[in-house]
């Protein structure tokens, strides 16, 4: 077995091990971050492993949502994707290899007779276990041809400790792991059996993984010790087994916490990768008061030793704080392309970025610049909310109508020169600035909510502006005949 200190200098090689199931989950996108982060802070290899042995579950669909997610979030790997179900024969040879060297052996039990195990051990409130009946049987009193299985022969004194980078040392008596099935009657892996494996060939020296992992690490550990005495260069990798993600109030993060799947936070609740990436590295992992950290510095400073030994609750409200910085921070070219995918009608890009400065201020999602743009390419008449309607009352009307006669004759369509003639025209009635702006924000923008009335006024240009002002205005004097 290489010894600590062999482990040192070999390069640091992590994985994301993925089993399908029709998204990547946050809590799994987490651990892809932190096996991600771990070797680009130690300068090693992460790769991707998609555990595809179910079947059923693992359709191209739900293998191309988690490689789009991950890929959504700037996760890359060093290799290409390794795919479990490629490599059954792989997983059978080492069996047939524990088989001979005596660590793993034929169990014939039938599973009516397994039932009965079960039963019994049910009705004397026993651990409900195989009972090794098997493992020291020779094979010659099995009936010819009869289907075996095949059990890891699991040392049945001491105990194990792992020494969890996470968890701290764990400690569990080798008695109450069980003689658990490597191989199947049918010669297809298990899956114990196959994540041992491919951990082996790929080269893993890291596994960090959600702590709901931390009892098969018992399981798994057997195994390679077993090999490493039969062929030698089965090191056991280091473990970090990370707590899972809970709700708000506590209970392990489910569907009825809100979206569970990456692609619900990017396509629902308009988040940026880069606001998901801080908030998952927030969660459960910490550097001080920290909350924004960027990609390079989490590279800079991410360790396992700053990874909580408690469960993280997840706080949507935290994560829209984040994204609303990292909207603030983000491109304006690039906000305008997300938003125009999103809008529901043809978004000028040139326009959109233009607008960009003035939108983001407040926004905390996308879904909020997608509304907060739509003005912008609404087509005329507008469609008015409620509260835009009521702000129209005649004399509001009369007054659009008074400063669009203003506005006509203006020539510099600046945000302050724009600001001054409102301004003038207030004053002139002896009106406060809002009696002004808020007629005007429900004219231009059909709704009572927008960026500031002036920096909308140039956003839509003169033209544009005064249609939809003198769509609302009536001509002074004239409102008792409309
Ligand atoms: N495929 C397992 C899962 O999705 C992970 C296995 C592992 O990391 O060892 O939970």
């Amino acid at each position: 077995m290489a010894s600590d200190s062999d482990r040192k200098v070999s390069p640091v090689v992590t994985r994301f091990a993925p089993s399908p199931t029709g998204y990547l989950h946050i809590g799994g996108a987490r651990t892809a971050l932190f096996n991600w982060l771990y070797a680009r802070h130690h300068g090693g290899r992460t790769l991707l492993r998609i555990e595809d042995t179910d079947q059923k579950r693992s359709t191209q669909d739900a293998i191309d949502k988690i490689i789009e997610g991950l890929d959504w979030l700037g996760l890359n790997f060093d290799d290409a994707p390794v795919f479990q179900s490629d490599r059954a024969e792989r997983h059978a040879e080492v069996a047939h290899k524990l088989l001979e060297a005596g660590h793993a052996y034929k169990c014939f039990a039938t599973p009516e007779e397994l039932e009965q195990m079960r039963a019994e051990q049910r009705a004397n409130k026993q651990p409900m276990r195989y009972d090794r009946r098997w493992r020291d049987r020779s094979e010659s009193e099995a009936p010819d041809g009869a289907p075996f299985v095949i059990r890891l022969k699991v040392p049945t004194d001491g105990e194990t400790t792992i020494h969890d980078a996470v968890q701290g040392d764990v400690t569990v008596k080798n008695a109450e792991i069980d003689d658990y099935v490597l191989l199947r009657a049918d010669g297809t892996p298990t899956y114990m059996l196959a994540v041992v494996v491919d951990d082996h060939d790929m080269g893993v020296t890291h596994v960090i993984r959600g702590d709901d992992h931390l009892n098969n690490a018992f399981r798994q550990l057997p195994i390679i010790r077993a090999m490493d005495e039969i062929e030698g260069g089965w090191p056991d990798p280091v473990y970090g087994h990370v707590p899972l993600i809970h709700g708000p109030d506590g209970a392990k993060m489910s569907k009825r916490h809100g979206a569970v799947g990456v692609e619900g936070y990017r396509d629902e609740e308009g988040v940026l990768p880069e606001a998901l990436f801080n908030y998952l590295l927030r969660l459960g992992w910490g550097h001080g008061d920290r909350e924004e950290i960027t990609k390079s510095e989490a590279i800079e400073l991410f360790d396992l030793d700053g990874v909580g030994k408690g469960p993280a609750r997840f706080d949507i409200k935290k994560l829209q704080n984040l994204n609303g910085h990292y909207i603030r921070e983000a491109d304006d070219a690039r906000l305008a392309k997300i938003v125009a995918a999103r809008m529901d009608r043809q978004a000028d890009l040139d326009l959109l970025t233009q607008a960009m400065p003035v939108l983001k201020t407040r926004a905390k999602s996308i879904n909020e610049l997608v509304e907060g743009a739509a003005f912008l390419f609404a087509e005329r008449p507008l469609e008015m909310t409620d509260k835009a309607t009521g702000l129209l009352d005649d004399e509001a009307r009369q007054r659009l109508a008074g400063l669009s006669e203003m506005l006509h004759v203006q020539n510099d369509w600046t945000s302050e020169a724009l600001e001054a003639t409102t301004k003038s025209y207030a004053e002139k009635l002896e009106l406060g600035l809002g009696k002004l702006a808020q007629p005007m924000r429900a004219a231009l923008t059909g709704t009572t909510t927008s960026p500031g009335i002036f920096d909308v006024l140039v956003l839509l240009g003169k033209e544009e502006s005064l249609l939809r002002i003198d769509a609302q205005a009536s001509p002074t004097g004239t409102e008792e005949n409309d």
